[in-house]
């Protein structure tokens, strides 16, 4: 089967630009990877959405869960780039 090199590249630039809208620095992070037993976990496009939404889910699902300095450097500590 003939494949056109250039139609093949825009492909695959677009199918990189919907899975990572800003060139591959998706930001991901789950209740496990801190080492809570949840199954949670989140994605967004910089580390301060990735926090809101962070903070969000422990408002609803850890409450009486202390936000500290601390934790918060230990959860973006844990932040991976997918
Ligand atoms: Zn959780």
């Amino acid at each position: 089967m003939f494949l056109n090199v250039s139609l093949t590249s825009n492909n695959l630039g677009n199918l990189i630009n919907s899975t990572f809208p800003r060139l591959g620095m998706t930001k991901s992070i789950s209740c496990a990877d801190v080492g809570s037993d949840c199954g949670w976990s989140a994605t967004a496009d910089t580390e301060e959405d990735l926090l809101s939404k962070v903070a969000e889910h422990a408002k609803e699902k850890h409450q009486g869960l202390e936000v500290t300095p601390e934790l918060v450097a230990k959860i973006k500590s844990h932040i991976k780039e997918i």
